[in-house]
């Protein structure tokens, strides 16, 4: 049973459970999808696995007293914020899945009919998936009244974001070239490119 009351917290779960479910859908698209080449190695599993820990540590705030130690106190205005910045996750990572495809693995690969992904929301930025990650992770920090629960998943996150960002980036020039790099020059990392 939710032990906490605050509506916050709802709003926490109900999105989390949202995004889970869109995950789900669309990894069970990705089934049967073949390997040309895998960049996956132990470094990026472990991160993976740490960053999946400070997402699943809501679920130990939520459910147990076990993480009670590190409550405090947050306005509500940082809750309304965070319903906000949670929707925009839930968007995102909606639309990068919808985008990207049978694109997509959770590890580091090359598929055996990869394609390049320019169109959507990856006409703007190269990640956002991991943008949708990072809404979240923030949305977490401004939703629950745990320091711990509530930034873990930003904390844990950011090694990950540091190290497999350029290795993604080095595997799709590798593959793909002058048109990645082309694709480079007119897109941000994870927020639209304003400047030329
Ligand atoms: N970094 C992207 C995708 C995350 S999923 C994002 O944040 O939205 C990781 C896999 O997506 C990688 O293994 C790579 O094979 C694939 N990928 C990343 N960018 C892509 C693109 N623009 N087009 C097609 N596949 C891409």
């Amino acid at each position: 049973m939710l032990k906490g009351h605050n509506t916050f917290e709802v709003i926490f779960l109900a999105g989390f459970i949202v995004g889970s479910v869109i995950r789900k859908i669309y990894t069970a698209r990705c089934r049967g999808v073949k390997t040309a080449k895998k960049y996956r190695s132990a470094l990026d599993i472990i991160l993976v696995g740490t960053a999946g820990v400070g997402m699943a540590m809501p679920l130990l705030y939520l459910f147990t007293p076990w993480l009670d130690f590190a409550n405090y106190a947050l306005p509500a205005w940082s809750g309304w914020v965070g319903t906000v910045v949670f929707a925009g996750a839930i968007f995102m990572l909606w639309r990068s899945h919808a985008d990207l495809s049978r694109n997509w693995s959770a590890t580091l690969r090359i598929t055996g009919r990869h394609s390049l992904v320019t169109s959507g929301v990856y006409r703007y930025i190269r990640h956002p998936m991991y943008t949708a990650h990072l809404l979240w992770a923030i949305a977490q920090g401004l939703l629950l009244s745990n320091w711990l629960a509530g930034w873990a998943f930003l904390v844990l996150s950011i090694p990950l974001y540091l190290i497999r960002i350029p290795k993604e980036e080095q595997m799709m020039l590798e593959h793909f070239g002058e048109e990645y790099r082309s694709y480079m020059s007119r897109t941000g990392r994870l927020i639209p490119r304003i400047w030329k």
